[in-house]
């Protein structure tokens, strides 16, 4: 019997969240020969328990290089979505609700006033509201409210269909999916990787690019290449809204989480930030924050049923920004990881730059401050 030689993948994806899926589907799109490996099911890691929000937020503390990143990103969101669910039928329960930061003390009401106007100057839609205008836009919030602004963007999608819908899409096109398949080691000679080895079996290859969120420092560390990738667990509950849900995405600056809407009738609550925390079991001290976190923002939300509690483990990394780029001293491989709490927002951005590095073999087009060289000791020049 013969076995008909496939030719081998121009690259294999490692890791089907949902940064892993969209560049599979990118990549294909381009018309690459792709196989994504994944060792859970897809979906299954971070981008689970993600509340999906996708809107600017309070961006300030960021360096100009990630506003700027999430800012390509927001603008690329409708077309993602608008693309995907026309090509493979899926709906990804992207919508738009706004986002309300609520003042809960007059010092927090200076501190939305300021990024109202901040935000404004960038060209996003911002308005301020009193207390009562506050709870008239959006009665779940709590009476004593001091204000609220108003912020017009602010969607939130369905992450676990937003992945499954990027893979369908990437096998519309060829690209082959190893579920439950992981990843053991990469196998090099020179320069380059020559083989990604899982437990069944050697897949030669031309480039890897490595999307495997909290575990990606783990499979490159027999190569000698310090990429602290760390989990920072995040937990959450899913409400029913079917008899009450708010009308927006709510947050507010003293406040770690939010409130989330979603496109199926459910609402999100969350969540806690544990850094270096491996494990997705939720624990009792986390449900309680997050449930607090309803109750400042949304307190009647509290009577209503629980629908599922979870927890996710954020990419993160020691500065808090992603790693994107040739991994050092590796001419085929790359790296698309540590999108620590934005992951969800700057999928269609990386999968966008990832997809061109890989097309011109050159990483000039991508910000510095992203580098894997910055973990060198010490840094390397690009
Ligand atoms: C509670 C919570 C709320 C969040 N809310 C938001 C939000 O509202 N908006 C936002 O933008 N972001 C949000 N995030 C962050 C976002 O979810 C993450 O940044 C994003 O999911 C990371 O995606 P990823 O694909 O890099 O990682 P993951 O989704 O973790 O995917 C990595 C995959 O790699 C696989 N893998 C690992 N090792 C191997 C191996 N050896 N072989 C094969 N496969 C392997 C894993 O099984 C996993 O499926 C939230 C995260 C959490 C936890």
């Amino acid at each position: 019997m013969t076995r008909r030689l496939e030719p081998h993948p121009d690259v294999i994806v490692i890791g089907g969240g949902i940064i892993g899926a969209t560049i599979a589907y990118v990549l294909a799109r381009r018309g690459q020969r792709v196989t994504l490996i994944e060792r859970e099911t897809i979906g299954d890691g971070a981008s689970a328990a993600s509340a999906g929000i996708v809107s600017p937020l309070d961006q300030r503390q960021y360096p100009t290089e990630l506003q700027q990143l999430l800012w390509r990103s927001l603008r690329s969101y409708p077309w993602l979505v608008g693309t995907l669910q026309e090509e493979t039928g899926l709906s990804v329960g992207f919508q738009q609700w706004g986002t309300l930061l609520l003042a809960e003390t007059e010092a927090e009401v200076a501190v939305l006033q300021e990024l109202g106007q901040w935000l404004e100057e960038r060209g996003f839609t911002a308005e301020w509201l009193d207390g009562p205008a506050t709870r008239e836009a959006e009665p779940l919030a709590p009476v004593h409210v001091q204000g609220g602004l108003l912020i017009e963007d602010g969607a939130s999608v369905l992450v676990p269909q937003l992945v499954r819908a990027a893979i369908v899409g990437a096998q519309q096109r060829g690209v082959t999916v190893l579920e439950h398949t992981a990843v053991v080691e990469l196998e090099v000679a020179g320069e380059r990787v020559l083989a990604v080895q899982t437990a069944r079996e050697r897949l030669p290859t031309d480039a890897v690019v490595l999307a495997a969120g909290a575990w990606s420092g783990q499979l490159v560390a027999p190569l000698g290449v310090p990429l602290p990738t760390v989990p920072v667990k995040g937990q959450m509950a899913l409400i029913d809204g079917s008899t009450r849900r708010p009308r927006h995405i709510v947050g507010a600056p003293g406040v770690t989480g939010y409130v989330v809407p979603r496109a199926d009738g459910l609402v999100w609550v969350g969540t806690t930030v544990e850094r270096g925390r491996w494990g997705t079991r939720p624990t009792a001290q986390g449900l309680w924050q997050c449930i607090d976190t309803a109750r400042r923002l949304a307190p009647a939300l509290l009577q209503e049923e629980i629908h599922a509690v979870g927890a996710g483990l954020r990419p993160g990394t020691a500065d808090d920004l992603p790693i994107l780029g040739r991994v050092p001293g590796w001419r085929n491989l790359w790296v698309a990881a540590g999108h620590f709490r934005l992951g969800v927002m700057l999928a269609p951005v990386t999968a966008d730059i990832l997809a061109d590095a890989l097309e011109k073999d050159s990483e000039d087009e991508i910000p510095a401050r992203f580098s894997p060289r910055r973990f060198l000791d010490p840094p390397a020049e690009s």
